[in-house]
């Protein structure tokens, strides 16, 4: 059936997320020089710039983000397409590739369950999925670690963090998820998942009222990319 496939592309060219040249039949979302040319994060190593960035504020044994989020990068389409394009494969696909790098560096061990970041009920009626939930699923199908979308909820749908100054954002993200059943988190080493780390408000947030409702569990972060540097 590959011609029908090479035939729907002919009439509706899907584009490279990035460069937006034609895809050809054997490519996914981008382009194999889009796809060489990644603006990769280092791989995973203990210690890193991510994992430093929640000293002091939130107990995190390991912390890896996929890609930089550069500004102006024309790779930010990837997370744009995602969120708001209707196209949340494409974090499937990106996070599926990560996992796979991510496998060998001994990121994923000890880790028993994978928890996106929740978006609040009305937002994800709004959008008609929650992004998270596709990233999870990459790395799920790719490790075997199973996901718990059900037990932490985002029960304040706080403003877009895009244009606060830095305070602002800590304060608006304060107390607005909440763990519905801490029994299915008791002792769990848990993955929790973001498309985008900015300042990591919103992620050590969600990460507090987690070891908060659960003391006993233990908080990786991994997110498909990672702006700047400092928090
Ligand atoms: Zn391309």
């Amino acid at each position: 059936m590959k011609w029908i496939s090479d035939l729907i592309d002919i009439i509706f060219p899907r584009c490279c997320a990035v460069c937006g040249t034609p895809l050809s039949s054997g490519e996914k979302e981008l382009c194999i020089n889009c796809m060489i040319d990644m603006p990769l994060t280092e791989p995973y190593r203990a210690d890193n710039e991510m994992e430093k960035q929640f000293f002091g504020i939130i107990q995190v044994e390991r912390a890896a983000a996929y890609m930089h989020y550069g500004k102006e990068s024309p790779y930010n389409n990837i997370i744009h397409r995602m969120k708001y394009k209707d196209r949340p494969e494409i974090g499937k696909q990106m996070a599926a590739k990560a996992a796979k790098e991510l496998i060998g560096k001994g990121f994923f061990h000890g880790i028993d369950i994978i928890v996106p970041l929740p978006l609040s009920a009305k937002k994800k009626r709004s959008r008609g999925y929650n992004q998270c939930d596709y990233i999870a699923q990459g790395i799920s199908e790719t490790t075997g670690i199973p996901i718990d979308n059900k037990s932490v909820i985002r029960h304040i749908a706080n403003e877009t963090q895009t244009h606060k100054r830095r305070d602002e954002r800590w304060k608006n993200a304060e107390n607005i998820f909440r763990v519905t059943t801490p029994e299915a988190l008791a002792g769990k080493h848990i993955l929790l998942i973001d498309d985008v780390l900015t300042t990591g408000a919103t992620i050590a947030s969600c990460g507090k009222s987690i070891l908060t409702a659960v003391p006993d569990a233990k908080l990786s972060i991994f997110t498909l990319s990672r702006a700047g540097k400092s928090i």
